[in-house]
């Protein structure tokens, strides 16, 4: 808030001469109505787009100049003023000055560890208009046609999932008894809302039992005559998928990982050998679904999507497509294949905040069954009335913002072609990376890219020639030494601040008892070159070189 001559000094106040009253109030909640604070409130604006544009284009800024315990001791004052500590200016200032350069520029394309990363600008145009206009998409009285844009917006993407007739979205496009997906707050939420959907759908209400929602489990597996409910999913699947089975009450110990081809993909023989055991075993179990992934977070592998469509269809379970990471491929012309069999999904996730490059958070969910959805609706007598378009009938949250605003306008922006060079820049991007890395002798490509993840590890070539020794002790005792490597050579990247790639863990072996410490690469920004690539690479050779070849 602005100046004040007579300041009213509050003994907490640091600064006199600024106060909340009426007055000012008042002001900050009006549009501007004469040219000067209209001018001030667009020479904020700059100093946002171009302030915080300045940050992100520098080198990096994934830079540990401040720890993090330094930096966490400057954050300790709990004490919320009295009266009014900033102004706007002042506050933007701060952020673009002092917060900003002590976060994370994901912008960068040296920044190649994570599911985030550059995003178009015009996003944050984009957002600011959901902002400014504020609607709540949970009822059409808060929202009107931004709720209709929605639906509209929904059956696009449907339509780019099942392909299913002009006929069918003309049908379903607008209509307010169907639904043909959901916005949520990222792949998580709409994991959780698949299995919701999955679960009330299989312990629907019968004779004697009003249904799993309203009487729970216990009363479900008595209704069913069941002992339990499980999800099938590769090995490899998201950690969100054993949250959902936590919070629908199946406990996380529900998701049964199955085991992967030497390819990171599913195993059909061990998935289907692991649905005979169940259906042979001791206690009564009832198979609520098999997840296929269309993107691993770890490895960006796809599962068999066709065959498990047709395990599901054979045994009746619902098959669910966690493409959180890989359904915008469905843009690809060159690679749209890759994900064949998705369409005979029942649900399919897919986050906005990732290949979709939208700002956080924006998650989604769809549904083959145009009425599945029924099985979650709530309604209230203030809101979300019967036959509305209400949004928040059928959905986990409540107040939400419209995210849909920004997807479609995004669609209109890029064309379908637009996310396609996107798409095909990564995957492409990544394949010439995984053979850089296989040129080189001191790394090896663990994970080979199907889209446009990798992982792989410094491996230098003195000791890889002992990981192909007999002696299966040696070989343990190398891999033990590689991990030590591998984990300290990506710390200290990222502290040194000029580039990032991500680390994780991933098990090998018949029995998948060997667990290799990989640095993991994800090419989303389409800044990153192969030839940032080799600098980043050869910046992990100096590394090692330079700080861990003495200690091992
Ligand atoms: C990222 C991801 C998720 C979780 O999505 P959030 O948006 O982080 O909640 C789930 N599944 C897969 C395959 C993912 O890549």
């Amino acid at each position: 808030m602005s100046n004040h001559s007579n300041a009213n000094t509050s003994p907490k106040s640091p600064k006199s001469d600024l106060i909340a009253d009426w007055e000012h109030l008042f002001k900050v909640f009006l549009r501007p109505e004469d040219n000067a604070s209209r001018v001030t409130l667009v020479k904020y604006m700059e100093q946002i787009l171009f302030g915080l544009h300045d940050f992100l284009k520098k080198h990096v800024g994934i830079t540990e100049a401040k720890s993090l315990k330094e930096l966490s001791e400057r954050f300790t004052d709990t004490v919320i003023n009295e009266n009014p500590e900033k102004k706007l200016a002042e506050v933007i200032t701060c952020v673009i000055d002092e917060i900003a350069p002590q976060a994370v520029n994901v912008a960068s394309p040296y920044f190649v560890g994570h599911m985030t990363s550059a995003i178009p600008f015009f996003m944050v145009h984009l957002k600011t208009i959901v902002s400014a206009l504020n609607q709540n998409v949970v009822k059409l009285e808060t929202s009107k046609v931004v709720s209709i844009i929605e639906k509209q917006v929904i059956a696009k993407i449907h339509r780019m999932i099942y392909e299913n007739s002009e006929a069918f979205y003309r049908t379903h496009v607008q209509n307010t008894e169907t639904t043909l997906g959901a916005f949520v707050e990222g792949g998580t939420s709409a994991n959780l809302t698949a299995f919701w959907v999955a679960r009330n759908a299989r312990f629907a209400p019968k004779e004697g039992f009003e249904g799993v929602e309203s009487d729970g489990m216990a009363a479900a597996y008595k209704a069913y005559n069941v002992d339990r409910a499980v999800i099938l999913v590769s090995r490899l699947g998201h950690y969100s998928l054993r949250k959902a089975a936590g919070l629908l009450g199946l406990g996380n110990k529900s998701i049964i990982p199955i085991g992967t081809d030497e390819k990171n993909k599913l195993d059909l023989n061990a998935l289907r050998q692991k649905i005979h055991d169940i259906e042979n075993g001791p206690e009564k179990t009832c198979i609520l679904a098999i997840v296929g992934i269309a993107g691993a977070t770890e490895t960006g592998t796809i599962d068999p999507l066709e065959e498990i469509a047709e395990v599901c269809a054979e045994h009746n379970i619902h098959f669910h497509v966690d493409a959180a990471w890989g359904g915008p491929t469905l843009f690809s012309n060159s690679y749209r294949h890759l994900l064949k069999g998705i369409k005979q999904a029942d649900s399919v996730t897919i986050d906005g905040h990732k290949q979709f490059y939208m700002p956080m958070s924006c998650g989604m969910i769809y549904f083959k069954n145009p009425v599945i959805m029924d099985v979650i609706a709530y309604y209230a007598n203030y809101v979300n009335r019967r036959g509305s378009v209400d949004l928040g009938i059928k959905s986990l949250s409540g107040s939400r913002e419209a995210n849909s605003l920004i997807l479609d306008s995004a669609l209109k922006i890029m064309g379908t072609k637009g996310y396609e060079l996107l798409i095909n820049h990564g995957i492409e991007t990544a394949a010439a990376f995984a053979e850089e890395i296989s040129r080189r002798e001191n790394f090896q490509l663990i994970t080979a890219p199907e889209l446009n993840i990798l992982t792989y590890r410094l491996c230098p070539s003195e000791l890889q020639q002992k990981l192909s020794f007999d002696d299966a002790q040696i070989r343990q005792r190398v891999n033990k030494q590689l991990n030590s490597i591998n984990r300290d050579l990506q710390r200290l990247q990222r502290e040194s601040g000029w580039s990032f790639v991500s680390r994780t863990s991933l098990k090998f072996g018949q029995d998948h008892s060997n667990c290799i410490v990989v640095l993991r690469a994800v090419i989303m920004n389409p800044m990153t070159t192969i030839s940032i690539l080799k600098d980043i690479l050869d910046e992990q050779e100096e590394i090692y070189r330079n700080y861990l070849a003495g200690k091992f």
